[in-house]
């Protein structure tokens, strides 16, 4: 009979211990992914849950160091949908049972943004006779605008921390973007009864094994719902570019992501995971690697074609000359090969939200 692996009955792991897991070499870390695999049949099961992703607009009142649509970039096309894009856009979610969308954009925080969100979620629980579920990633916003969000139907928020040391984080930021705030607006989410999601990128200039040991435990001690990360990938019109030669190789970013997510996945056994979209950027299967992994949700790109390569947060994103359903057709055929079946139609909600809840 086959020897179950120790990492199964895991429910701690010390920082010392996830910095060896993390420092080792990936050929040798099969154990890791087995556990990880099998700990996210056992307690989230083996479904993974498609979140239709619409990047309506890479208009940003924010200036962040590693992205490449921050607002000092003058080389960027700037773009915005239409609301009747955005609608189409879910529309195309519900009709193929999709079960979310997540509506991601540039930071803004105006009166006229806020009445616009509230608006679209309104027209899409209406579209979609409730059935869609809602996921937002719009940065930093007052605990009044996410109220009014979640009022309106909102059920999901994704709030990178981006790293969870604050030197760091100030070093990947201008002085008047706030870690506090980060973590406040984090706080007002999960009060105001978000399923709450944050993440980090992996690789970044001057990050160390130790920053990642801690972003994991940050993420249990904050007991956060759902995760989003993966690894950083340089931008040449970034300020980030220019610490470029210190940077990992992109294989060792790559691996690493995958580790984080294995871990992550021992360490915090009912919540949500996504398969970045950065896996992708550097390995064609990147996110199907990510299921096995331990990840359980992917989130595909369905912005209409033409505006997608304008959303280039990083080089060589993927899928930029495609269409929301060329997308689909393609992560339906690989996602077999991860042994993973698609929710369709489902919420997919996370597990770990509604244990919090009954804390
Ligand atoms: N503006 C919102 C925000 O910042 O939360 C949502 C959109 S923002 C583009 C989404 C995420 O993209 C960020 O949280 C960040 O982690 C990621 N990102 C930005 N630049 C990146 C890069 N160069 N490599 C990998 N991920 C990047
Ligand atoms: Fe704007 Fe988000 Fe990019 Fe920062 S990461 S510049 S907030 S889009």
């Amino acid at each position: 009979m086959e020897k179950k692996s120790h990492l199964l009955n895991i429910t701690d792991f010390t920082k010392a211990e996830i910095v060896e897991m993390l420092n080792a070499d990936i050929n040798s870390s099969s154990e890791l992914f087995a556990a990880a695999d099998e700990t996210k049949r056992l307690y989230v099961g083996s479904k993974v849950y498609f979140r239709g992703l619409v990047e309506f607009s890479n208009i940003c009142s924010k200036d962040c160091f590693y992205c490449g649509i921050r607002k000092s970039n003058s080389n960027v096309h700037r773009y915005n949908l239409t609301d009747e894009e955005i609608l189409e856009a879910a529309s195309f979610a519900y009709e193929n049972n999709y079960g979310s969308l997540v509506l991601q954009s540039g930071e803004l925080a105006s009166e006229q943004f806020a009445d616009r969100i509230e608006y679209l979620l309104c027209e899409i629980k209406a579209l979609s006779d409730n059935k869609l579920g809602v996921t937002l990633s719009l940065g930093e916003q007052t605990r009044d605008v996410y109220k009014r969000w979640f009022d309106a139907g909102a059920h999901r928020y994704l709030l990178r921390i981006e790293t969870s040391n604050q030197q760091l984080y100030k070093r990947l930021h201008p002085a008047s973007h706030s870690f506090e705030k980060r973590i406040d607006c984090l706080r007002i989410l999960q009060n105001i009864g978000y399923q709450t999601g944050t993440g980090v990128m992996i690789g970044l200039p001057y990050q160390t094994i130790e920053d990642l040991a801690d972003d994991l435990l940050f993420m249990q001690s904050f007991d956060i719902d759902m995760v989003g990360m993966g690894p950083y990938i340089e931008h040449e019109e970034t300020p980030l570019y220019a610490h470029n030669d210190i940077l990992w190789p992109i294989e060792k970013r790559f691996s690493m992501a995958l580790k984080m997510i294995a871990i992550l996945r021992i360490l915090m056994k009912d919540i949500n995971i996504a398969a970045a979209t950065a896996l992708q950027a550097i390995d064609p299967i990147g996110r199907e690697k990510g299921v096995k992994a331990g990840a359980n949700v992917i989130m595909p790109n369905i912005t209409p074609g033409m505006y997608r390569n304008d959303y280039s947060l990083y080089q060589n994103k993927p899928c930029t000359d495609e269409e929301p359903a060329q997308c689909r057709g393609c992560l339906d055929a690989r996602l077999s090969l991860a042994d993973s079946e698609i929710g369709y139609g489902e919420w997919g909600d996370s597990k770990h939200y509604f244990r919090r809840m009954k804390k």
